[in-house]
């Protein structure tokens, strides 16, 4: 299934990344804008989670959004 099938089909499309120990990033794919992942000063501005980590301890997850209001999808 490609991306574009899958937005046919009114499926969310995220990607998530490891970036290191403490920052995992998920982001949507193919967004009108390119994220920063590294930051979050990323221009969509990325809601920042408290995460647990399998090792202990706690990390973060940077949840951007997408520009293209995939999350609130609405037919006209
Ligand atoms: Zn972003």
């Amino acid at each position: 299934m490609t991306s574009t099938e899958a937005e046919q089909l009114g499926l969310k499309v995220w990607g998530i990344d490891e970036i290191n120990d403490v920052h995992v990033a998920v982001w949507p794919t193919n967004d009108l804008v390119r994220h920063d992942f590294a930051t979050n000063e990323c221009v969509c501005g990325p809601q920042v989670v408290p995460r647990p980590r399998p090792e202990g301890g706690m990390g973060w997850m940077y949840k951007h959004h997408s520009l293209d209001g995939r999350e609130n999808r609405e037919r006209d």
